[in-house]
């Protein structure tokens, strides 16, 4: 192994030993970097690869609502701006029970990565709350999101950064935080949030973009491979935002989705999640306050299988669309039985390095997280050069745009895995055509 690769992951397994999320991510990052630090000594001279794992800075709040009781309720907040190189910190808030400083780390630095690929100049940040949204009344949710802006508004701008949704946060949570920023601000700064509902400065096409650009992505695989979407069946996790707009281009390129999933279990529809009022129920389940993908299989009478993943159901593709680990060496292995020969990352994280590498080895082509859904973020990106504009695409214009950004994050990664003579290795090149653009940019600004 190289030795400077070696040296900073032995470092950062010391310091960060109680983050394991973030460890991950940066063991899987820097190994797949070591063919460019050994051919650019730069990196080491200017401490590039210490400076990039560790964020700008780390920011972390309390949150105080009132229930439905009228009683005060304590959350933690955070925002983690990652890096500001190549553009604002940009990335999604979550509001789950799970998160914590490792998870919001780890998806800091992908993020970082992932909107270095989109073309765009972002930087890459993410935060959130350990807040759990579900049984939460809508007026919760609403007295929630102010008083986490309350806080958060003082940290973020439209040149400084741009949060966004992930888990747990939609276009109604981003509309109870825009308020309370304009409240706050006595401004009118849209641009300031990104997954904006249209009335008021959204992007028509966002709430499909990191669904729509995962099948775009694939496309382009598919054509590499002289395959084509029609006619595959697709094994599909999660039932959100995400699973919901990647279910329905693949509707529309004449695919079949066989399985959803949430925390609970996972249902089989063989007759596929394909009609539009199927594709549209997964909206209103998320939407319901006590949202449960059990609801898709009682409603469309098909098998709800309890406490289970969907990864034993045979297909042509799996898309893991849920969260972070939900793929490891177990389910890797009942993936790779069933012969299937593609594997895209759809939510960010979701398969353990041990298993990506398994899923290779197994003649997989396995397409990293990072590069399927930055269609999301790549979206939001063209949101804010909308705002700054004071203008709006069509919903055409923004889906031509996103579709060439799609097969550029395709290329780039392909031809950055070939140039290091690595031969299609989607994995490691997405990492190094992320990680060149923003090394080169650090390399320009100094030291900081
Ligand atoms: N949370 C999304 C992601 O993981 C979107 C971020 C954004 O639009 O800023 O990329």
């Amino acid at each position: 192994m190289n030795g400077y690769v070696e040296r900073v992951l032995n470092e950062t397994r010391e310091k960060n030993s109680n983050e394991p999320e973030f460890l991950q991510t940066v063991e899987e990052v820097l190994t797949s970097l070591e063919p460019v630090i050994q051919a650019h000594p730069e990196y080491e001279d200017h401490a590039i690869l210490e400076r990039m794992i560790e964020p700008d800075r780390v920011i972390e709040f309390r949150v105080v609502w009132e229930d439905d009781e009228g009683k005060p309720r304590v959350n933690r907040g955070y925002r983690i701006q990652f890096n500001s190189a190549i553009g604002p910190y940009k990335g999604g808030l979550r509001f789950h029970p799970s998160v914590n400083l490792s998870i919001l780390k780890f998806l800091g630095f992908e993020q970082a990565l992932k909107n270095s690929l989109t073309t765009l100049p972002i930087g890459g940040g993410k935060g959130g709350s350990d807040f759990d949204p579900h049984g939460k009344s809508d007026k919760e949710i609403m007295r929630f999101c102010q008083a986490f802006m309350t806080e958060l508004y003082r940290h973020i701008g439209i040149n400084t950064d741009v949060p966004a949704g992930d888990i747990g946060v939609g276009g109604r949570e981003i509309g109870y935080m825009f308020g309370q920023y304009k409240r706050i601000r006595d401004a009118y700064e849209n641009g300031v949030l990104t997954g904006k509902g249209i009335p008021y400065g959204g992007s028509l096409l966002r709430p499909e973009a990191t669904g729509f650009g995962a099948l775009y992505y694939a496309e382009e695989v598919f054509r590499h491979e002289n395959d084509m979407i029609k006619g595959k069946t697709f094994v599909l996790s999660g039932y959100g935002n995400v699973t919901w707009g990647t279910a329905k281009k693949i509707a529309e390129l004449g695919g079949k989705v066989v399985t959803i999933s949430g925390h609970n279990g996972y249902v089989y529809d063989p007759d596929g999640v394909v009609t539009e009022e199927k594709i549209n129920y997964l909206l209103e389940m998320r939407l319901s306050r006590n949202a449960n993908v059990k609801m898709y299989a009682d409603r469309f009478d098909c098998q709800f299988f309890e406490g289970q993943k969907p990864w034993g159901v045979k297909g042509d593709v799996y898309m893991p669309c849920a969260t972070q680990n939900e793929v490891g060496m177990e389910e890797a292995k009942l993936i790779a039985e069933s012969g299937a020969k593609y594997y895209f990352e759809v939510a960010n994280m979701p398969t353990s390095n041990e298993a990506i590498e398994y899923l290779k080895k197994a003649g997989l082509i396995v397409a990293p997280s990072k590069a399927v859904n930055a269609g999301g973020v790549a979206v939001s990106a063209l949101e804010m050069s909308q705002n700054s504009q004071r203008l709006a695409w069509s919903a055409e214009e923004v889906d031509e745009k996103l579709h060439t950004i799609m097969k550029s994050i395709h290329d780039s990664s392909a031809s950055a895995a070939e140039r290091y003579g690595l031969g299609y290795d989607l994995v490691k090149g997405a990492n190094i055509s992320g990680f060149e653009k923003i090394a080169n940019a650090m390399l320009a600004q100094g030291w900081y």
